[in-house]
């Protein structure tokens, strides 16, 4: 009889722009393909990372080159993608742009509606994934420790933000400074 294993996934997901292919590269060293046509939306690519696989999801919630139906489907297919493969999701990694995640969860609040990326946090969290924030683009901050006092707040976490060094990583993918993802990855391996 033969046995399938299913490899074990770490997921990366966010908004579109965020910075995840940049990061999926750092940590692979594979290039992401990426769709240019609009209305096509990008399939979950997947490479090794260790012994499992390592997934870069499409970008979530509102996308300039999609129509609000094709952003509807790439919504649903993202959400029905963690549900659907749940028991081999080892850790998902919520990628957010810490630079300008605040401006835009105050935008929509202020319109009343639930900021996506927070939608979303609270989503997987409720589906019983363990999900660490990667708060990218650290470099364009001025003041990281207030910001992410702020950002931890907002997903629902009591500040200070180093109470979370477990489940928050201060990063710069860009420039390659993405040490504290990679302490909390290889706890979780
Ligand atoms: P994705 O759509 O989430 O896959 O985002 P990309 O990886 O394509 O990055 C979007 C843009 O953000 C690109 O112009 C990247 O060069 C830039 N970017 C990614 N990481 C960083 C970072 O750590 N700092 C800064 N300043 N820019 C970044």
């Amino acid at each position: 009889m033969h046995v399938i294993t299913v490899a074990k996934e770490i997921v990366l997901v966010g908004r579109s722009n965020v910075g995840k292919s940049t990061l999926f590269k750092q940590l692979t060293g594979k290039k992401v393909r990426v769709g240019r046509r609009p209305g096509i939306t990008r399939k979950p690519y997947k490479a090794k990372f260790g012994n499992v696989l390592l997934v870069d999801m499409p970008g979530f919630g509102f996308m300039k080159n999609l129509s609000k139906v094709a952003q509807k489907r790439n919504k649903e297919s993202i959400v029905e993608y963690f549900e659907n493969k749940k028991e081999d999701i080892l850790l998902v990694v919520q990628v957010i742009d810490a630079a300008s995640f605040i401006d835009i969860v105050q935008r929509w609040e202020s319109r009343d509606e639930i900021p996506s990326e927070l939608e979303l946090y609270e989503f997987l969290s409720d589906l019983g994934l363990d999900v660490i924030v990667a708060a990218n683009k650290m470099d364009r901050i001025a003041n990281p420790e207030e910001t992410l006092d702020q950002i931890v707040e907002k997903l629902g976490m009591l500040p200070p933000w180093r109470q979370w060094l477990d489940r928050v990583a201060p990063i710069s993918a860009k420039k390659g400074e993405i040490e504290s993802l990679r302490n909390i990855l290889r706890e979780c391996l």
